[in-house]
């Protein structure tokens, strides 16, 4: 899978694909899934696991916001795939947090994070997945060097803005129907520069009720 995502130019540099080799993306697919396919897949409760060149390609974006010691928020975090992956990058001195709506989503990321390459910093602190709605982040261990939203927003949530450091980087999937993955970086002067690096297709970030009902 790893190969396949650089042959395609997706992963570019080793950092990424060391960091994907590392965190088995097997353990963190629900079982009777192919794991290596690069496709996302359905995970229950709405939600689906983003497809490998989805994590490749944010990874790819936040990896200089990534170094050892650093701080990173995945909003949505689901199977808690990417928050492994930044948990082995920011290292035992760095903070990953992850924030998702669905408890029970939060229970089995818990389990794979365990099964996986950093079970250990989850036991040591410098890892964590919290239960509650991403759209307000996570101030306790705000600002972030880098963000992560795993779902889209109709418009890119003003706390996740007011968490973010300067000199950090959130990417962040935006709009309804047509969505753009954007690359919000806030200077060190506190403005804030937004592009578009590509379409995409995330679901919605949103309340726990209507993504259980689909409304
Ligand atoms: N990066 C994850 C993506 C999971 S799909 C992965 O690859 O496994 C997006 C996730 O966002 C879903 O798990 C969904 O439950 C969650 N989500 C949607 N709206 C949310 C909100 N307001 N707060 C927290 N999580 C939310």
């Amino acid at each position: 899978m790893v190969e396949y995502l650089q042959q395609y130019g997706i992963i570019r540099s080793k950092k990424v694909a060391e960091v994907m080799e590392a965190i088995d993306r097997g353990l963190f697919v629900p079982g009777g899934s192919p794991p290596y396919v690069d496709s996302p897949m359905q995970i229950g409760y709405n939600a689906t696991i983003s497809a490998p060149h989805m994590h490749a390609t944010c990874l790819e974006l936040l990896k200089e916001h990534l170094q050892p010691g650093m701080h990173a928020l995945d909003v949505g975090s689901g199977t808690g795939y990417l928050t492994a992956c930044f948990a082995m990058m920011v290292g035992p001195q760095g903070r990953a947090v992850g924030v998702e709506h669905i408890p029970e989503l939060v229970t089995s990321s818990i389990e794979n994070i365990k099964k996986s390459a950093v079970a250990s910093l989850l036991n040591e602190g410098s890892l964590s997945v919290h239960v509650a709605d991403g759209r307000l982040g996570w101030p306790d261990l705000a600002p972030y060097d880098a963000i992560h939203v795993g779902a889209a927003a109709p418009e890119i949530p003003q706390p996740l803005i007011e968490q973010l450091k300067p000199g950090g980087r959130m990417v962040i999937p935006v709009g309804t129907v047509f969505q753009d993955l954007k690359v919000v970086d806030k200077k060190l002067d506190g403005s804030v520069k937004i592009r578009s690096e590509t379409s995409v297709r995330y679901v919605p970030l949103t309340s726990r009720a209507a993504q259980l009902h689909n409304y």
